[in-house]
C-alpha cells in the first residue's frame, strides 16, 4: 500500500475533507504542485482552481478558492475561503456570477474593483471547470 499523509481542508463554514490520502495536486501561487507524504515542511499560498486528491486509490476532485496550506511530512492543511465537490456545485449559480464578472472586466476599474472583478471570475470558471461545464 502507497505512504500516506493526513489532509484537512477547513473553511470558515465547515471541515470539508479530512482524512489519509496518497497525494494531493492543486493550485498555488507558484503553480502546480504535488504533496506526498514526508514533503519538505513549508507554508504555501493556495490560487483559485481545482484540488484533486488520491484517497484509496481513487482519485476525487474538488474546487477551491484562495487561502493558505501548511506542508508538514505527515500532515497538510488548507485553510480556504471556499471549497466544494463538483456534485455541491450549482452551475447557474456559476454561469451567472461569470456573467456579472465579465460585464464588470468590460468596464473602466478602480483597481481594488479590477481585482475582485478577475477573481471572482477565477472562482466561476473554475466551478463550471470542476462541474464539467467547460472543458
Ligand atoms: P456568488 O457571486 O454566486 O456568491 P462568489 O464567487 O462571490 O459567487 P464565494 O464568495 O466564493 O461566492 O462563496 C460564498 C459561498 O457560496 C461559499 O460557501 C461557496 O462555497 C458558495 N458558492 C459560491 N458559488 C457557488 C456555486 N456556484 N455553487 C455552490 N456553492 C457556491
Amino acid at each position: 500500500m502507497a505512504s500516506t499523509f493526513h489532509l484537512e481542508i477547513v473553511t470558515p463554514d465547515r471541515k470539508f475533507f479530512s482524512s489519509e490520502v496518497e497525494m494531493a495536486i492543486l493550485k498555488t501561487t507558484d503553480g502546480e504542485m504535488g504533496i506526498l507524504k514526508g514533503h519538505t515542511p513549508m507554508v504555501v499560498a493556495v490560487g483559485i482552481g481545482p484540488i484533486r486528491i488520491l484517497e484509496n486509490g481513487q482519485w476525487i476532485e474538488a474546487v477551491l478558492s484562495e487561502g493558505f496550506m501548511e506542508v508538514l511530512p505527515d500532515k497538510t492543511v488548507i485553510l480556504t475561503d471556499t471549497a466544494e465537490w463538483p456534485e455541491e456545485i450549482d452551475v447557474n449559480r456559476a454561469m451567472a456570477a461569470k456573467t456579472r464578472a465579465e460585464e464588470r472586466l468590460q468596464r473602466q476599474l478602480a483597481q481594488v474593483e479590477f481585482y475582485r472583478s478577475r477573481a471572482a471570475l477565477a472562482r466561476a470558471m473554475a466551478r463550471l471547470k470542476v462541474a464539467k461545464e467547460i472543458k
